[in-house]
């Protein structure tokens, strides 16, 4: 919570210009029972109609200007907590947009989203209120005591055993709450995460006639949440009551005794009703308290979480002194690299040692799960490897900054991403200035460009969220196309040919041949006919080079690849 508080220091103006303004209203409310206390007193007592007219009055100005600085404090306290809020948000925002994929993989998307909407807003509604409370409560209770016992001292002895009960009662509630707020948050976290699956996910889940099941994962999930919300709501709906039972004892133990009193002539009938208001207002002062303390807990869980996020430092970082890798050409080579995920056993990739030069394709085959994507992944430094070296023209790709390095790559992953918006702008990702002859040219070279013309508005056409309104193959064509506009020293296509026919297949590459000319490029594939004609093979088994070649030496010395070949073309097509 106190980190957090750094934050608020752009705030600070309207910050002291509301507890200014509360602090008037306190003083307000605190000066309004002696008014009344005299018109009874002095006037009612007497019969001063004049006297009556005069204090009345200056009541309701006393009355008025507090009601005005709540007012305008309640609005400045909004206007900051909500400023307060963006803030964060967006600190939070560009943070985690440094993340590595590490971090992304250990918070999960799900909790980074309630983090950002949900536990930031929880702290600006609890900000609201601690900024009214924090200068409302102590005012009124330290100046309610002052003003009471300047009333009588004999009666504050009735709050001498309110209070205490109050305190006790305060605190048993409180015990109660704090962990089930607590609990709360992580249940609406799992609430999401099932919510996010369920909405992704949306199609698997009708072809495999899972809606029930999946019906009943939400329900559950919501069960939880609901149940543990129906608890802590429970605790507080017994708090009020509780709390009213006291107060209103209080002032019939206030009047009991205090007519006493008066009736042996000790006190003032209007000293006493001022008596009964100053009670209650030292009263509710302490459930002000008590309700911070509530509120405070409860926002601090969520500071924590959004702390936790501000302060997870991203795996990968740009290096003090980067060195600027040289603008057109793109060696790559790794030494000896070995690399597992977090928590994993064996190591996905080990000991990959090979070379890929400018104007060469390179190609990876292997079967699912032999560690294709994790090597690619090293080489926009995605993740950092656990021993060995990803060189890029004999630099390591740790000693420059991610920018530079990832300036000379033209990325196409596994899983073909679009965003919302047009064909171009999606094509533009790749490069924001790349003239419409540019984004042209490279959806003719992804094999995109028949499909785009036959959509209504061709290149302006909006695509959908998630890409939905496009085929898979469509897709990867796009986001070929996307890395072709930027004209990258590398290419990397990881498994980007899956999803095209046959025929698409070799037009694309034979376009590409022409495009990459310079360049190095590199292909991952599960086809044979796809890598056959590289100049460099590496077969990957279990995360090992088990041979490295070309097609023909790979087809005399490597078993795993005469396999693979095998298994997918026919005799003469081997011959
Ligand atoms: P390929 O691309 O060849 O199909 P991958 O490189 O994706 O294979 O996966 C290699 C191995 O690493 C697999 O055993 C997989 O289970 C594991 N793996 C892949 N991604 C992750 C991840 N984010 N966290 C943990 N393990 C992973
Ligand atoms: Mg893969």
């Amino acid at each position: 919570m106190l980190k957090l508080m750094k934050y608020l220091k752009s705030f600070q103006i309207p910050i002291y210009f509301v507890l200014g303004l509360i602090l008037l209203q306190s003083l307000a409310e605190l000066y309004l029972p002696t008014l009344m206390s005299d018109i009874v007193d002095k006037g009612v007592v007497t019969g001063d109609t004049h006297y009556i007219w005069k204090i009345g009055g200056f009541m309701l100005l006393v009355a008025a200007g507090g009601m005005i600085c709540s007012v305008t404090a309640s609005f400045f306290s909004a206007k900051a907590a909500s400023g307060f809020g963006k803030l964060l948000r967006s600190k939070v925002f560009s943070h985690v947009g440094a993340f590595s994929l590490h971090e992304f993989d250990q918070f999960g998307t799900a909790s980074l989203i309630t983090r950002t909407t949900n536990d930031i807003t929880q702290i600006q509604q609890v900000l609201i209120m601690v900024l009214r409370m924090m200068v409302l409560a102590p005012m009124m209770c330290i100046g309610g005591i002052i003003m009471a016992l300047s009333k009588d001292t004999k009666l504050t002895l009735v709050l001498a055993v309110a209070i205490p009960i109050l305190i006790i009662v305060i605190l048993i509630v409180q015990r109660k709450a704090i962990p089930l707020f607590k609990a709360m948050q992580l249940k609406l976290d799992k609430l999401n995460r099932v919510l996010r699956e369920n909405l992704t996910g949306i199609r698997v889940i009708r072809s495999f006639n899972r809606v029930d099941h999946e019906k009943k994962r939400f329900d559950a999930a919501n069960w939880d949440l609901t149940q543990t919300a129906i608890k802590v709501n429970k605790i507080m709906a017994v708090m009020m009551p509780m709390m009213m039972i006291i107060l209103n004892l209080t002032s019939v133990a206030i009047i009991w005794f205090g007519s006493i009193r008066i009736s042996n002539g000790h006190m003032e009938v209007g000293d006493m009703m001022a008596f009964i208001q100053y009670a209650m207002q030292i009263m509710f002062s302490f459930l002000m308290l008590a309700m911070m303390f509530v509120l405070i807990p409860r926002a601090s869980v969520s500071a924590g979480r959004i702390v936790e996020v501000l302060e997870t430092v991203a795996d990968i970082q740009n290096p003090a002194q980067p060195i600027k890798p040289k603008a057109g050409y793109g060696q790559v080579e790794f030494q000896d690299v070995s690399f597992s995920y977090p928590g994993a056993e064996v190591a996905a990739i080990s000991n990959i040692s090979f070379k890929m030069n400018p104007g060469e394709v390179t190609a990876i085959i292997g079967g699912t799960g032999s560690g294709k994507s994790t090597l690619i992944n090293l080489i926009p430094r995605f993740y950092d490897v656990a021993s060995g070296k990803v060189l890029l023209d004999g630099i390591d790709v740790r000693d420059m900054t991610q920018e530079s390095l990832r300036q000379k790559i033209g990325f196409v992953p596994q899983q073909a991403v679009l965003f919302t918006g047009t064909i171009a702008e999606n094509i533009r990702y790749g490069k924001e200035e790349a003239t419409e002859e540019e984004v042209r040219h490279a959806a003719e070279i992804a094999q995109a460009s028949e499909f785009i013309a036959t959509m209504p508005e061709g290149y302006d056409t909006m695509i959908a969220q998630g890409g939905t309104n496009v085929s898979g193959g469509q897709k990867q064509r796009l986001s070929i196309a996307r890395a072709l506009v930027r004209k990258p020293e590398i290419y990397v296509f990881d498994d980007s040919f899956s999803a095209l026919d046959f025929k698409t297949d070799a037009k694309l590459r034979a376009a590409l041949k022409e495009e990459t000319g310079n360049a190095t490029v590199l292909i991952v594939a599960q086809r044979v006919s796809t890598i056959m004609d590289a100049d460099q093979i590496i077969v990957l088994d279990n995360g090992k080079i088990a041979g490295i070649g070309k097609h023909t030496q790979l087809m005399e010395t490597s078993k795993v690849y005469r396999e693979i070949v095998m298994s997918q073309l026919s005799e003469e097509e081997i011959a």
